[in-house]
């Protein structure tokens, strides 16, 4: 059996357009997951350095992401997956759990709305979770939940509302953890098109794994959603 390989990238930023040419000319499937609510309903952000190296957080190192509009969403998206990753990236515990599942539910209606198909997909924002907002979510019919854990195990999986990637796409193992995954048929992936900022190098290497992937043949594309029935519970301690 072929390994499911699965991907899927945060936050609806502008080098999304760049990225989702790439994974079409390679014939790879994705998910997005969005904040609508960081997103203008018409103007596109600009992406840029602000302060080179220094970062806002542990993955922009100073560069400004872009958001990509509303407008944006249905061609830039078309023939991909959408999720839910908040309407305005709340962090779970961060406020109320009835606010909170609010801005979950209301991404996910958003994206919903907008592909006409059943989006019950979850991305934590910044990988935080609570026992609380993972029962809220389960209650309002999501399928899966991704942290910002690491895995060797994808289906090790006690809880899919907190599902575990194998690794970030920058990851130094990456192909040691590829390599190992193939042993339980699923390899889950992660990152935001962002942080390949708008080196060309960067993106060209990116794209070698991304046609790697695709030539594998003991591997296959698929969407996140798909790898859901393969989860069982084990120890969670895939690591
Ligand atoms: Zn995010």
């Amino acid at each position: 059996m072929k390994m499911k390989v699965v991907q899927c990238w945060d936050d609806g930023v502008v080098n999304d357009i760049r990225l989702t040419d790439l994974l079409r000319k390679h014939g790879a499937k994705a998910t997005f997951n969005l904040n609508p609510g960081l997103m203008d309903p018409e103007k596109r952000g600009t992406p840029g350095w602000v302060k080179q190296g220094v970062g806002t957080n542990n993955h922009n190192f100073g560069f400004a992401c872009g958001k990509l509009c509303h407008r944006d969403i249905p061609e830039v998206y078309q023939g991909f997956k959408l999720a839910s990753h908040c309407w305005r990236h709340q962090n779970a515990g961060t406020i109320p759990d009835s606010e909170w599942i609010k801005a979950a539910m209301d991404a996910r209606k958003f994206v919903e709305d907008i592909v006409q198909e059943p989006c019950p997909g979850f991305a934590w924002p910044c990988g935080v979770f609570t026992q609380g907002t993972i029962d809220l979510l389960r209650e309002n019919g999501f399928a899966y939940g991704r942290t910002t854990k690491t895995t060797f195990d994808v289906t090790d999986c006690p809880e899919p509302l907190a599902i575990s990637p194998n690794c970030h796409f920058k990851a130094p193992d990456f192909w040691q953890r590829y390599a190992k995954a193939k042993e339980v048929g699923a390899f889950y992936f992660w990152g935001h098109s962002y942080e390949l900022f708008r080196y060309d190098e960067m993106w060209d290497s990116f794209e070698s794994m991304i046609k790697y992937i695709s030539d594998d043949p003991d591997a296959e594309w698929a969407d996140v959603i798909d790898i859901v029935p393969m989860l069982k519970k084990g120890t969670g301690n895939g690591e």
